[in-house]
């Protein structure tokens, strides 16, 4: 596919720095001045303490490079470090942070090493966080985590019993209630979702808008982001599908911030989802300008070593990830993650043909097609999973309906009805 080569060289691409982002570095920089003249030495502010910043991405790295504990002496000396930040930082959203991120430490020593002191030292963290900082935006997360480790790795039903009504009574909104809730929620829509499926629970799509925070995606004419638009689309999507009461919807990002490939369908696997739809808008180099239209992607087993490559740079992964890659794509072919997936990838795409119009503001809508490759965020995704690729931000035709607000909506609502179809057909919630 010709037209890949050329689409995936310039996704992703990574910027310098804006002139904001550099204000911004400046500002905060003055901020710690100033706050160390006037005796107050803090690190802390509205972007968070690099400390902790470091340590996290510290366990992040660790995590995704040492699969078998072989590294103990990092981990001995990164758990130090976590206790010693632990000890200095003061009450507030940071500390909270970091004693989320140190259970998780636990819990990944724990599951290495097959330890359950560990585990449940794990569990006992997440839990006394969740309630010693109730306000925070981990504490649902946090609560959930502890339920995961008491009804699995510790076995204690009992104790699962309780903690689940006190996640479902502390935080009636939780995206994590899903889990657990034998009647249907969801995001402050719920009242309106009326269940067509006999276990009452409508099925859950996770939509994930690609990119975010420092990564951009592809940029194109007129300084069209891609992180953006998809952010936005995403939203719209969200809003048809609950307004068609065929299932319940989460995103995997719901501002500008980055969050890694691989934690995506992490989110969607724990959540148990339905279906996973990954939302892109496309780009080619200059001389492709003419290159337009939407197209829809689905994970496949079967790619020779070029598409690899191909979607390696696609990726953006590190080194370790490289690596691991090869092993993705035998676990995919064990999953059969593209039997279930490619039926989907069809019907989503011959329904978008069907509800979108030929021709919008004088410009005639392309389809491009389905296609397979081993795109690494779809890689994981215990369920139908496909990568929508939403016209060419760097065609003049396409980046002008892709500015309008308007089209945005009219995009949102074929791939909602779209999905909502697939959705009604299949019954997917039976899973
Ligand atoms: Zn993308």
């Amino acid at each position: 596919m010709p037209y890949m080569r050329s689409s995936l060289l310039n996704r992703n691409r990574r910027y310098p720095l804006g002139k904001e982002t550099r204000c911004t570095r400046h500002c905060y920089r003055f901020f710690v001045l100033a706050a160390i003249l006037l005796g107050g030495v803090t690190f802390v502010s509205a972007e968070g303490d690099e400390r902790v910043e470091g340590v996290i991405n510290r366990l992040k790295s660790l995590r995704n490079t040492d699969a078998s504990l072989t590294k103990s002496e990092s981990w001995n000396s990164l758990k130090k470090q976590f206790d010693e930040l632990q000890k200095s930082l003061p009450q507030g959203r940071e500390k909270a942070r970091l004693l989320f991120y140190r259970a998780v430490l636990f819990e990944e020593l724990g599951r290495r090493g097959g330890d359950s002191l560990n585990l449940q030292l794990a569990a006992e963290s997440f839990l006394n966080l969740s309630r010693s900082y109730p306000g925070v935006d981990l504490a649902d997360e946090a609560l959930y985590r502890a339920i995961l480790l008491f009804e699995g790795d510790l076995r204690d039903p009992q104790k699962v019993v309780s903690l689940k009504e006190e996640l479902s009574s502390r935080f009636p909104h939780s995206e994590y209630r899903f889990m657990f809730s034998s009647q249907v929620g969801g995001k402050g829509a719920s009242h309106k979702i009326i269940s067509r499926y006999s276990s009452g629970i409508l099925p859950l799509v996770v939509l994930d808008p690609g990119h975010g925070g420092d990564d951009e995606g592809a940029v194109g004419i007129a300084g069209l982001r891609e992180k953006d638009l998809v952010l936005s689309i995403s939203r719209l999507i969200e809003k048809y599908l609950l307004e068609s009461r065929c299932c319940r919807v989460v995103l995997t990002r719901e501002r500008d911030e980055f969050m890694p490939l691989f934690e995506r369908t992490a989110m969607a696997n724990r959540l148990q989802a339905s279906l996973f739809v990954s939302i892109h808008i496309n780009a080619a180099e200059a001389a492709h300008d003419r290159v337009r239209g939407y197209e829809i992607f689905y994970v496949s087993s079967d790619a020779n070593p070029e598409a690899v490559q191909l979607v390696k740079r696609e990726n953006q992964l590190g080194v370790t990830q490289k690596a691991a890659l090869g092993g993705f794509i035998q676990d995919l072919y064990r999953r059969g993650a593209s039997r279930v997936s490619a039926p989907f990838a069809k019907a989503i795409f011959s329904s978008m043909k069907k509800e979108f119009p030929k021709v919008v503001d004088g410009i005639s809508l392309q389809a491009r097609g389905v296609a397979k490759a081993p795109f690494f965020v779809l890689f994981g995704a215990e369920m139908p999973a496909v990568l929508l690729e939403l016209f060419f931000v760097t065609n003049s035709d396409d980046a002008y309906l892709l500015s309008q607000p308007s089209f945005r909506e009219l995009t949102a609502e074929v791939i909602a009805t779209s999905i909502a179809n697939y959705v009604k057909q299949e019954s997917v919630g039976e899973r």
